[in-house]
């Protein structure tokens, strides 16, 4: 005789309990994995998951329902544009005495170390045309004039 089936038989739990319970398995970003994965909610504050671990790296961090960056969707192709390099990382090691003074008709390269009379020091990060250089200074990257005679 095979058993009833109906006694094995559960109800998919349509009705998501508003009351996140401790020890429950729950969908999280996680901030170490870098992933939408499974967690278990570890502390439950006011009726909000306060802070989960993640069952994949048994890392504990704050509940986090989607990835950072809502709005953009995770497997968006990225845009080609570089990423522009820090500008406290590019000075670094750097003496502020070798920066050259920036002119139109001066020429430079990349990885060159100038300074501009509005703008102070900056880092020449890449050549974009003929006359053109693209440099970062401590307000972002600039596109300068170079070359010019
Ligand atoms: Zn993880």
């Amino acid at each position: 005789m095979l058993p009833t089936r109906l006694g094995t038989c559960y109800e998919p739990q349509t009705m998501v309990s508003t009351t996140p319970v401790v020890g429950k398995e729950i969908d999280s970003w996680c901030t170490k994995c870098k992933l939408m994965l499974m967690h278990t909610v570890e502390s439950v504050a006011k009726g909000r998951i306060t802070k989960v671990h993640c069952n994949t790296c048994k890392g504990q961090h704050a509940y986090r329902a989607k990835p950072p960056g809502t709005g953009t969707r995770p497997r968006a192709s990225r845009p080609a544009v570089a990423k522009i390099p820090d500008f406290t990382t590019l000075l670094r090691g750097r003496d502020a005495a070798a920066a050259r003074a920036y002119a139109q008709t001066d020429r430079f390269a990349e990885g060159d170390f100038i300074r501009h009379a509005t703008f102070g020091p900056g880092i020449v990060i890449a050549r974009r045309d003929v006359n053109k250089i693209e440099v970062v200074f401590a307000d972002g990257p600039k596109v300068l004039m170079h070359r010019r005679a």
